[in-house]
């Protein structure tokens, strides 16, 4: 069994019960686990973590907050392991030191090295790619090959995305900055708000459904949004209004990013947080990963979900994770200048 506590932001934060535990945590089987992940897909993984080692697992469910937490709580921490999203934040986390290295046979065999830091700080679980959802008779597909492309006049009015300091897009504009150099990619995000529809708003599945409602022609969406919207019978009309455009596929690959996990820095459960991150890189956990939430499991070899199988092979961005980690910041300084939400 999972043992729950739901925090609803920092605020929560104070009142949670985790601390309590932690004494009898150091002296048994049991790892402490804080995410921001959905119940619906942890804990399912959790659960089968628990089946397999008879670790018992505790997991913290926040909607935002968990780096401020781990820095409130300090060394005192309870918590051995966060599982969470966006290759910046895991970075963000590591320079913030509230990470430390892991080195394990076992990860470094699951997890290709473009899957991981390079200094063993955290661990990619899953990619999801960042490609373009167009509507599947409005738009001329072969006119967009790069997310260059979305720069261009003849896409005036076209274009629907969520705000631009969202970390999916922050991640956007940082593998461009990668690529490009941050002139060139300040002048691409210009183009690029000269070209919305609308002033950024929502999440990803709005924009798709801004697209099937005619309010734009092309959305910015992660793959996995797709699959959700398809299990929903209210969203699926929007999903299957929608083709998708993986960009750059004769230069450097559609953007990717991962989700992720690290085990933090002063982890009362160490060995048992490694065990948990190793049995969250295996088959096993990687096949609910590819079925439970449609998106690409990190080691090679384990069978995507169908839906993600019929959208080919696409070339994938994956040499630049970190070096999207790294100019993070830069992308959110462009969308700053440019005042791309506004
Ligand atoms: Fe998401």
């Amino acid at each position: 069994m999972v043992s729950r506590t739901r925090m609803l932001g920092i605020a929560a934060a104070t009142c949670a019960t985790l601390a309590a535990g932690s004494t009898a945590a150091l002296a048994s089987g049991e790892v402490n686990v804080y995410t921001d992940r959905q119940p619906f897909l942890i804990d399912p993984l959790l659960e089968a973590f628990t089946a397999e080692s008879g670790t018992k697992v505790n997991v913290v469910y926040a909607k935002s907050g968990i780096e401020e937490r781990l820095k409130a709580e300090g060394k005192n921490s309870p918590a051995d392991v966060v599982m969470t999203v966006d290759v910046g934040r895991l970075a963000d986390m590591q320079r913030e030191g509230l990470t430390q290295a892991v080195s394990s046979p076992v990860l470094a065999a699951n997890i290709p090295a473009e899957f991981r830091g390079s200094d063993g700080h955290w661990y990619g679980q899953t990619f999801r790619a960042r490609p373009l959802a167009v509507h599947k008779d409005r738009v001329d597909a072969s006119k967009l090959t790069s997310y260059l492309d979305l720069a261009k006049p003849e896409w005036k009015g076209a274009i629907c995305i969520r705000p631009g300091d969202n970390d999916y897009n922050l991640g956007l504009i940082a593998s461009v900055i990668a690529h490009e150099g941050e002139t060139k990619a300040k002048e691409w995000l210009r183009g690029v708000k000269a070209n919305l529809a609308r002033k950024p708003q929502g999440n990803d599945r709005a924009q798709v459904k801004g697209v099937q409602e005619g309010a734009c022609d092309i959305a910015i969406v992660n793959t996995y949004y797709i699959g959700a919207m398809m299990e929903d019978p209210e969203q699926r009309p929007a999903a299957e209004a929608v083709k998708l455009v993986f960009p750059d596929q004769a230069t450097y690959g559609a953007h990717i990013n991962v989700s992720g996990a690290v085990v933090t820095a002063n982890a009362p459960n160490r060995d048992n947080a490694v065990k948990l991150l190793e049995f969250l890189s295996a088959d096993k956990a990687q096949e609910m990963y590819a079925k439970g939430n449609t998106e690409y499991p990190v080691k090679p070899g384990v069978e995507r979900a169908d839906l993600v199988k019929s959208w080919g092979e696409p070339k994938f961005d994956s040499a630049s994770l970190e070096a999207v980690a790294k100019h993070k910041a830069a992308a959110l300084r462009l969308v700053n200048e440019v005042a791309f939400n506004d």
